[in-house]
């Protein structure tokens, strides 16, 4: 085991500090990787608050990670020192069963072995993750960051990129397609950028009045203002409906308003994770037009590499903040209330100095 240094938190009531942790030496399929950026994610925050349930402390978080690496092992084919990697969500899945070989390691009927705060399947203790100096992990799970990509503003891509781009693409959000995002945070405006990538015309709902110009510039047609009442009802009975909606926000909400506007046969999915139920929806919103409700878990690995590809070939990474990672527990306030353009990445160089 190699000591490398880390920030934990320790209970769900007291910030984030300084720790240190031990990363198992490498196999023969692992790949061993110098972090240099890390994403901070909402769930993040819900997990070292505890506001779902299960959280082991210390707890090490931290799933967009983007580093150089510093060793292979001899079985390793893909990938070899000095090159830069991405590591998302997820370190290990059993890789046999139907959902992992349909390249769905997200939903492994064995149990997959999240970035952290999931048992560790090598050192029998928990998964810690990217808010540290180090990351060892099994090539399966290890990402191919293409060069064109900056390097920082590629970390939030490991999961708020993929987390986004897997629910565009399973319902066929294109040319032709009108498409909503609710929420302009960290997957918001990912979903932003890649559903207009993806040729859709797309509508931002946001509770931020301030937003507006960003959600155009990030590549949104139409910016709705969800707090301003009069404005959602005039657009409501004005636009034409929408084919999916994709929901992204960290808090309880009122999704019939989302409902109301999908066309027929559309789809909302929903990818926030509040830790506090929605309020029941209306049955009726869903009988009228033959609606759906469904929802999405980030991506599978392959998925995640073609998620990749296809943001080098439009030449998307996230809008970021760099942060030193003493600055994170001010982020996550920030983050609460809605103050984020649009991601926070760690510069885990603060993490030596
Ligand atoms: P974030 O950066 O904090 O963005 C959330 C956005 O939601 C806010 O910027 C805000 O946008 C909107 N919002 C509206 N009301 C809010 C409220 N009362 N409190 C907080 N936000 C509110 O969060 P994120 O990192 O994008 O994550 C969003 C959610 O997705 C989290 O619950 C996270 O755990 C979950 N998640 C799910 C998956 C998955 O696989 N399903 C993966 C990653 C994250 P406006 O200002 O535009 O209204
Ligand atoms: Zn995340």
């Amino acid at each position: 085991m190699k000591p490398t240094p880390a920030f934990a938190a320790f209970s769900a009531e007291t910030p984030l500090r300084s720790h240190e942790i031990a990363r198992r030496d490498p196999m023969e399929t692992d790949v061993e990787i110098d972090i240099l950026f890390c994403g901070v994610c909402h769930s993040d925050l819900h997990t070292v608050r505890s506001e779902w349930a299960g959280t082991k402390f210390p707890c090490v978080p931290g799933h967009e990670i983007v580093g150089r690496i510093t060793g292979v092992g001899s079985a390793v084919t893909q990938f070899r020192p000095g090159m830069l990697a991405g590591v998302g969500c997820m370190v290990d899945s059993c890789g046999t069963c139907p959902d992992c070989t349909a390249g769905l390691e997200q939903f492994c009927s064995v149990g997959t072995t999240f970035t952290y705060n999931s048992p560790d399947q090598h050192t029998g203790g928990v998964t810690y993750g990217g808010y540290a100096g180090t990351i060892v992990v099994d090539q399966r799970f290890v990402l191919r960051i293409p060069d064109s990509l900056e390097p920082a503003g590629a970390a939030p891509l490991l999961c708020a990129g993929i987390t986004t781009y897997s629910p565009l693409r399973h319902w066929n959000v294109g040319p032709g397609k009108r498409c909503g995002v609710v929420g302009l945070g960290g997957l918001g405006h990912m979903a932003v950028k890649i559903a207009h990538a993806m040729g859709a015309h797309v509508t931002l709902f946001t509770t931020s009045a301030s937003k507006i110009s960003d959600g155009h510039r990030l590549g949104a047609d139409d910016v709705v203002v969800t707090r301003d009442e009069a404005a959602l009802t005039e657009w409501t009975r004005t636009a034409a409906p929408l084919d999916m909606i994709l929901d992204t926000v960290a808090a309880s909400h009122n999704l019939d308003t989302y409902l109301a506007v999908l066309a027929r046969d559309g789809t909302m999915v929903v990818v926030g994770a509040p830790p506090t139920p929605h309020p029941a929806i209306t049955t009726g919103k869903l009988i009228n037009k033959r609606r759906s409700l469904a929802g999405s878990l980030i991506g599978g690995i392959a998925e995640t590499q073609e998620m990749l590809d296809f943001c080098a070939k439009h030449d998307i990474t996230a809008d970021i903040e760099l942060i030193r990672i003493q600055q994170i527990n001010e982020a996550y306030e920030r983050m609460l209330r809605s103050d984020v353009k649009y991601r926070f990445v760690i510069d885990i160089g603060s993490l030596r100095a």
